[in-house]
C-alpha cells in the first residue's frame, strides 16, 4: 500500500494541521502563487515532474466539508490552479487537478487542497 494511502487510513479531519503551519509560514514550503484567498506551494512528495498543492487561506477541512456559500472561494482555487499550471508551462501538454476526500478518497491532510499535477504523461484509471 502507498504511503499516502496508509497515512489516509489513520488522519483525523479537524484542527490544525501541518497546512495551516505552512500558511502561517510556521514551518518552510516553497511558494509558487500567493493571493488574498489562497497559496500554493510544492509538494514535498512529487507523484511527477510538476506537483503543486493549491490550498485555500480558508480552513475548510475537505471538499465534503465545504459549503454552498465557499462558491466563488471554490471557483478561486480552480483559477488559481489553471494560474499554477500555465507558470510551470504546462498549459500545452495537460496536467490533472486532484482533491482527495476522506479515507477512501486517500486524504491524508484535513485542509482541502487541489494537486495539481503534470510534466510526464500521467495514467488512467488512478489507483
Ligand atoms: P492528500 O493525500 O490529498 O491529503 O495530500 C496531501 C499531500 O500533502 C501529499 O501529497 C503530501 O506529500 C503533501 N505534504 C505533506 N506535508 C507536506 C509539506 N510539509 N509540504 C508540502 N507538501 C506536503
Amino acid at each position: 500500500m502507498a504511503d499516502e494511502v496508509k497515512k489516509a487510513q489513520t488522519a483525523v479531519a479537524g484542527g490544525d494541521t501541518i497546512f495551516g503551519k505552512i500558511l502561517r509560514k510556521e514551518i518552510p514550503a516553497k511558494f509558487v502563487y500567493e493571493d488574498d484567498q489562497c497559496v500554493a506551494f510544492h509538494d514535498v512528495n512529487p507523484q511527477a515532474p510538476t506537483h503543486i498543492l493549491v490550498i485555500p487561506r480558508k480552513p475548510i477541512p475537505q471538499l465534503s466539508k465545504a459549503e454552498d456559500a465557499d462558491e466563488k472561494l471554490l471557483g478561486h482555487l480552480m483559477i488559481a490552479a489553471r494560474k499554477v499550471a500555465a507558470m510551470q508551462g504546462l498549459d500545452k501538454s495537460g496536467f490533472r487537478l486532484v482533491i482527495n476526500d476522506g479515507k477512501d478518497g486517500a486524504q491524508s491532510v484535513y485542509h482541502l487542497h487541489i494537486h495539481v499535477i503534470g510534466g510526464r504523461q500521467l495514467k488512467w484509471p488512478p489507483g
